[in-house]
């Protein structure tokens, strides 16, 4: 049973030589095998290479040598960030047999600490979904409750995580889809500032608002990874020179830290359930001596508008390289057009093809500037409010989604209805905030997410509050 413990209770296990690296991967796969046919969290097992690194490890402790925090600790990767000589999918037919050529940045930092990749997790085609269902590769299961969803977009990594068949994760978020997962099966989902880490070797979705973050199943976790793969990289040029120290800060008391409350994000048609938890839990905060703010984000109502039309415009132009030519799967026709036409009508799924049709209409001549532009300039007034907001306090707290996991099928055939389990979550995406949703309660046997977010770079206070708040919980 290593494979339920926590990364910083595998670290103390291994350097204290209770158990090896190589058990605490075994435990893994272990759970891995027994409960993969239900779940399906991941589309890629990197059985081998995962034993040789957890081997090595377990040499280096054997000779006495230090190791670090993610040392010989296994974790899951979504399966739209590069492995080398590992496929990379995304979710997508189009990139079923496409393997990767280098190592993500984050996934050379972490392989240079030594952490242990147990294989590449299930997730929405392209990371574009909130439910796990439009992967190519069939949807993962809520391990809480196989007949709901798991969130999305990185449904396996939540999965894996909250099944104890990964210690942590790693996803990608875009606008949700590592703290919707995490709030739908019950664990910690984190997104750093944008810049804060590294993007190459992330397929692209929309380069504006993805940010890679973490599945973790305590806030103490999450820190551990956030130091490991925040930094400045020479690939990305968005990245900031900016220290990233946030495990020294968790346990610093947060009496006295200003934390608001926007009324703006308790809407009509809220789970009252989930309502009931986050207002518990404001009162919590009040209890470790936090001081709680009425602040107004008048604007944040129009985030998901916003949403729905830049992240399709920068899609479509993302996308545009998955052309049968220069990367993953081709269909054979008689003439090069109908070669692309061919590849792309039958690589894509349905979720893709809407949203690269949605993108390429935001951003053609005649509606640019009707809706593009517009979102653009609506995003920037966004940003302003949060930034009125931030002047007052040092953190918001929020739900994460306005339900618990909904049942599989219930909203596939409505985007429009999937598109609203994001409306918590897209304006931390659009204003490059850190945010971090984390297990509030239950309701009905379903985990409620609690979602938290702080300044831009101000990851040490948000996630000092979220360790606080955690521990009360
Ligand atoms: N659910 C959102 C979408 O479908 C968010 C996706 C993401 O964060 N990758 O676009």
């Amino acid at each position: 049973m290593l494979n339920i413990l926590t990364i910083e209770e595998a670290h103390r296990g291994l350097i204290n030589k209770e158990f090896s690296s190589r058990e605490l991967t075994k435990a893994c796969f272990s759970a891995i095998k027994k409960q993969e046919k239900k779940l399906n969290a991941f589309i890629t097992l990197t059985e081998d290479e995962a034993f040789a690194q957890a081997e090595a490890i377990d040499r280096k402790i054997k000779d006495k040598e230090e190791i670090n925090a993610l040392a010989g600790i296994p974790l899951a990767v979504k399966d739209n960030i590069l492995v080398e000589s590992v496929k990379a999918t995304a979710g997508s037919k189009i990139l079923s047999t496409y393997v990767a050529a280098y190592d993500a940045t984050v996934i050379s930092r972490l392989k240079r600490m030594g952490a242990v990749i147990l294989g590449k997790a299930n997730l929405d085609e392209f990371a574009m979904g909130s439910s796990g269902e439009t992967s190519f590769f069939g949807p993962t299961k809520n391990p809480r409750d196989s007949e709901k969803v798991p969130g999305g977009s990185s449904s396996g990594p939540a999965a894996a995580v909250a099944s104890d068949e990964a210690i942590y994760a790693l996803g990608s978020d875009t606008g949700g889809s590592v703290r919707l997962p995490a709030s739908f099966c019950g664990v910690v989902g984190f997104k750093p500032t944008y810049g804060r880490v590294s993007r190459h070797g992330l397929m692209a979705m929309a380069s504006s608002l993805d940010q890679i973050g973490s599945l973790t199943k305590t806030v103490q976790d999450a820190a551990y990874v956030f130091e490991a793969i925040a930094g400045q990289d020479k690939f990305d040029s968005t990245t900031a020179p900016k220290k990233a120290n946030v495990v020294s800060s968790l346990k610093k008391s947060i009496k006295g830290l200003k934390i608001g409350v926007a009324k703006d994000f308790f809407i009509k048609g809220m789970d009252e359930n989930v309502e009931k938890i986050v207002k518990a839990a404001m009162k919590k905060l009040a209890e470790l001596g936090a001081e709680l703010i009425d602040v107004s984000l008048p604007l944040i109502k129009y985030s998901l508008a916003v949403y729905y039309i830049l992240m399709p415009a920068e899609v479509s132009s993302n996308l545009a390289r998955y052309d049968g030519v220069r990367y993953g799967a081709r269909c054979e026709a008689g003439n090069l057009l109908e070669m692309y036409l061919k590849t792309r009508r039958e690589g894509f799924g349905e979720e893709a093809r809407r949203r690269i049709m949605l993108g390429t209409y935001v951003l053609s001549a005649g509606y640019y500037d009707a809706y593009y532009k517009k979102a653009q300039q609506v995003r920037r007034l966004i940003k302003e409010d949060f930034d009125k907001a931030f002047q007052q306090v040092d953190c918001l707290i929020s739900p994460t989604s306005p339900s618990v996991a909904f049942n599989l099928g219930e909203k596939f055939d409505d985007p429009l209805t999937m598109y609203l389990a994001d409306i918590f979550t897209v304006s931390a995406n659009i204003a490059g905030l850190p945010a971090i949703s984390i297990p509030g309660g239950e309701t009905s046997g379903l985990p409620v997410g609690l979602q938290l977010m702080g300044k831009h770079f101000d990851e040490a206070t948000l996630l000092n509050a979220a360790y606080q708040l955690e521990s009360i919980l």
